[in-house]
């Protein structure tokens, strides 16, 4: 690919939902979508942006999900939040086989295979130019990986949260299953809650609007769409 080096951000914020990981299925990991992503995310690295991976878990397991009642919902979300840890560290395997440096930090202590998650320390791994990807979410139930994307974002003082997800963009109706579905260019917070569009849960979303933090919401699955943003490229649709 032949992009311009320069990117008009300096530190972002990217949510990995499990769905992508998931490849076409969704579910499981599909690990060459996976390395397709990070040759992408290795390149943004290279434009010496500093990065945090916020990593979803749907792919392996929702809480909210359980419909056998099986499990409670506090332990189906910490089996959720567990999901992003598998996530996670596949991710930085994929990224450390390409030569990346990274470091897993999660919200629930497992100090055998990730970093307990502390502010400072995550800002410094950035600095030092090692892209931070964040597991285990907010580390509590009734959470969300969105939540977890604000939270960090604001955090750490990320520009912008980048979503990746399989649809273009924001849309009037779901554009699966409304053929006359538009997508917005750009969408103020206030518009798309009034309209009802579900860009994050709202307690994500709430967040990014008390703290000013765009949402760049794009189709991650199309090769090239992330280098398209961190160059300035109108691509997906920008709320704020
Ligand atoms: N989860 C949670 N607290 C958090 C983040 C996640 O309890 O702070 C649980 C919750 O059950 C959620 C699951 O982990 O359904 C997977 O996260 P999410 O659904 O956000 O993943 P994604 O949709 O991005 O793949």
């Amino acid at each position: 690919m032949n992009f311009p080096s320069k990117s008009i951000y300096k530190r972002v914020l990217l949510k990995l939902s499990g769905e992508v990981l998931g490849g076409e299925k969704g579910t499981g990991i599909d690990f060459k979508e996976v390395r397709r992503i990070c040759e992408e995310i290795k390149e943004v690295h290279n434009m010496e942006v500093e990065i945090g991976i916020v990593v979803g878990g749907g792919n392996i397991f929702r809480g909210a999900e359980n419909e056998e009642g099986e499990i409670d919902r506090v332990t189906g979300d910490y089996m959720g939040m567990l999901g992003t840890v598998i996530n996670s560290l596949a991710i930085q395997s994929v990224l450390e086989n390409m030569g990346v440096q990274t470091r897993v930090l999660s919200a629930i202590e497992m100090k055998a295979l990730a970093e307990p998650y502390i502010r400072r320390r995550a800002i410094r791994h950035m600095e030092k130019g090692r892209i931070v990807v964040f597991a285990g979410g907010t580390g509590s139930p009734y959470f969300s990986t969105d939540t977890a994307s604000s939270l960090r974002a604001v955090e750490t003082n990320a520009e912008v949260i980048l979503k990746g997800t399989k649809v273009d963009g924001v849309f009037d109706a779901d554009p699966f299953k409304v053929k006359s579905a538009k997508m917005f260019p750009y969408i103020t917070y206030m518009e798309a809650l009034q309209r009802n569009l579900k860009i994050m849960d709202s307690t994500a979303f709430s967040m990014c609007m008390d703290n000013k933090i765009p949402i760049i919401v794009f189709n991650i699955t199309v090769p090239g769409n992330l280098l398209k943003i961190m160059r300035g490229e109108k691509i997906g649709t920008i709320v704020k």
